[in-house]
């Protein structure tokens, strides 16, 4: 059986929940009219005010969206943007009847046709806001590539002139956007890199282990429900994620899982799989 504390300790949004996010998004809420926009606490806002949104919102409707890195972002049929960021626990939820509302719901869009897209939000670390425009947005947050666009050369060159630990690297959304500490890790793992390396101590041949494990996993996340509490059960066995606690069996090998600080985030690996660059 495997175990996980529960389901509140675990992943932030990164890009692969992010990504089902917007697949969520797409197949319910897009090209309905938004009859009424209910704050539930102005403080998901970003840089606007309840009143503000509700008259931005209201009467327009969801027209199509896009994923960069660990943003939602959503265009609306006059051109300007919502963006969402989930935080820590920010999830969506489109529903009918009311008494599907998730507890957390800071921002309701009430839809001409009787339903309604929830942005759910325990922790109120997520924010949603309003740009001009979707490419607007990134230039203004200064975000790196998406993590799913960069092939093997462009990844190269972003590592070339970086120094310092890799597990920073990787979650530096200004570097390279969509990876947090649970993604960083499970790559890592998968590349058998130290997470304590180096940058300038991966050889290229590691470099291109490590791209294609980023890939791989960060497709295999998406593809296996990331964003739902059955991503889990759905991973394949080689998988570090369910295994995230120290003393834990290693997936692939006899040894046992280490908890350290790494890049200033608690982080695990197996000594004995991740033996690359050091
Ligand atoms: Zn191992």
């Amino acid at each position: 059986m495997r175990s996980l504390g529960s389901w509140e300790d675990l992943p932030v949004p990164e890009l692969p929940d992010v990504e089902n996010y917007k697949r969520y998004l797409d197949a319910t809420a897009l090209h309905e009219r938004v009859a009424d926009v209910v704050v539930g606490n102005a403080k998901v806002l970003r840089g606007l005010s309840a009143s503000e949104i509700s008259k931005r919102l209201t009467g327009r409707s969801l027209e199509s969206s896009c994923r960069h890195g660990k943003h939602l972002l959503v265009t609306l049929d006059d051109g300007a943007c919502l963006t969402i960021h989930f935080g820590m626990t920010g999830r969506l939820a489109y529903f009918k009847a009311m008494d599907e509302d998730p507890k957390y719901d800071r921002l309701r869009l009430d839809f001409d046709n009787g339903y309604h897209l929830a942005f759910d939000c325990r922790r109120m670390i997520g924010r949603v806001g309003l740009a001009e425009s979707d490419t607007a947005f990134v230039a203004a947050e200064e975000l790196g590539p998406d993590a799913l666009d960069v092939d093997l050369t462009a990844f190269r060159k972003l590592l070339a002139d970086r120094r310092g630990g890799i597990k920073a690297a990787l979650m530096d959304q200004s570097l390279l956007a969509g990876i947090g500490n649970v993604y960083s890790d499970e790559i890592l793992f998968h590349a058998g890199i130290d997470p304590r390396a180096a940058v300038e101590a991966l050889d290229d041949d590691t470099v291109a282990a490590l791209h294609h494990s980023l890939r791989t996993v960060l497709k295999t996340a998406i593809d296996r429900g990331a964003g739902s509490e059955e991503l889990i059960h759905r991973l394949p066995d080689t998988y570090l994620l369910p295994h995230r606690e120290q003393g834990a069996g290693c997936p692939r090998c006899d040894g046992k899982v280490h908890r350290a600080k790494i890049a200033g985030r608690t982080s695990y690996f197996c000594p004995a799989c991740q033996t690359k660059g050091r």
